[in-house]
């Protein structure tokens, strides 16, 4: 269990210690990610999930929305890997989450700065206006069989999340690689880093001197770059370098 005192002490040591997490670090929570064997593409067809079909059959999305993808997301609570990295924030250790994860669990979990790459499932967003809205408010129309509008500007309304084939948030995306530029260690949980750009972020930290400590279930497109690579759940990993770190600053 070495690995675990030396990422405690990387963490500490380090001035500008960065997170990215993807859907790995919310199956402990009991939501399915993408990629792994019990993952939502071993169910659905992804194509289901691109902008076009999206416009195409927005009711159809919404309702696929709402039955499946959110009533899995909406009760589902943090578990020990979220609470842990907010922990980390209250003591300084870490400066921010940058997270693929649409599930709201960190900030559930009380992280502060967390920059959402692909929206939060809370949320429907005016496709004209870009209004924001609670889902629910979209949900009452489609459970009467109506597509969803906008009451401002009668624009289509779609759930606030990336769909494939559209563009990140610039803002949140800006921030992000702001964040791994400066970051002289950047941390990655639960994702297969499979989906650009946030697979870059990395890479670019890591190329601006960072160490680069990777837990993941599995392979990731860029194990080879990581200075760490720790292979498992990230539920049951995090939060003993979490208590690790806790415990060598009551030494100090
Ligand atoms: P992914 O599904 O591509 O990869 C997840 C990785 O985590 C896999 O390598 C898997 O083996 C690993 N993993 C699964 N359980 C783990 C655990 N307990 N501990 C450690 N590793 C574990 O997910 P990604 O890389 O985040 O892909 C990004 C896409 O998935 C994003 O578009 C994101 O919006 C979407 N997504 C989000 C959620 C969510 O909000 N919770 C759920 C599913 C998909």
């Amino acid at each position: 269990m070495d690995y675990i005192r030396e990422i405690a002490e990387k963490l500490i040591k380090a001035n500008f210690a960065v997170v990215l997490t993807g859907a790995g670090i919310s199956t402990g929570s009991g939501i399915p990610d993408f990629r792994g064997p019990q993952g939502i593409w071993r169910v659905y067809d992804p194509n289901l999930f691109h902008i076009s079909y999206f416009y195409e059959n927005p009711l159809d999305t919404w309702k696929l929305f709402k039955d499946n993808m959110y009533e899995k997301i909406k009760d589902a609570k943090p578990n020990r890997a979220h609470y842990s990295l907010a922990r980390l924030e209250e003591l300084n250790i870490i400066k921010a989450v940058i997270t693929q994860n649409i599930d709201n669990l960190h900030q559930k979990a009380g992280s502060k700065k967390v920059i959402e790459l692909h929206g939060n499932m809370k949320f429907a967003i005016c496709t004209q206006c870009n209004r924001k809205f609670d889902i629910e408010t979209a949900f009452k129309e489609v459970k009467e069989n109506k597509v969803p509008l906008c009451p401002y500007c009668g624009g289509l309304l779609k759930p606030d999340v990336i769909f494939f084939g559209e563009p990140l948030p610039q803002k949140e995306l800006r921030e992000a690689f702001e964040l791994a530029s400066e970051s002289d260690l950047f941390l990655v949980l639960g994702s297969s880093l499979a989906v650009s750009p946030a697979n870059q972020l990395p890479i670019i930290a890591k190329s601006n001197g960072a160490d680069l400590i990777i837990i993941n279930m599995g392979e990731t497109e860029i194990d080879n770059y990581a200075d760490i690579k720790v292979e498992g759940r990230v539920e049951d990993i995090f939060p003993k370098i979490c208590k690790k770190i806790e415990e060598m600053i009551a030494s100090l």
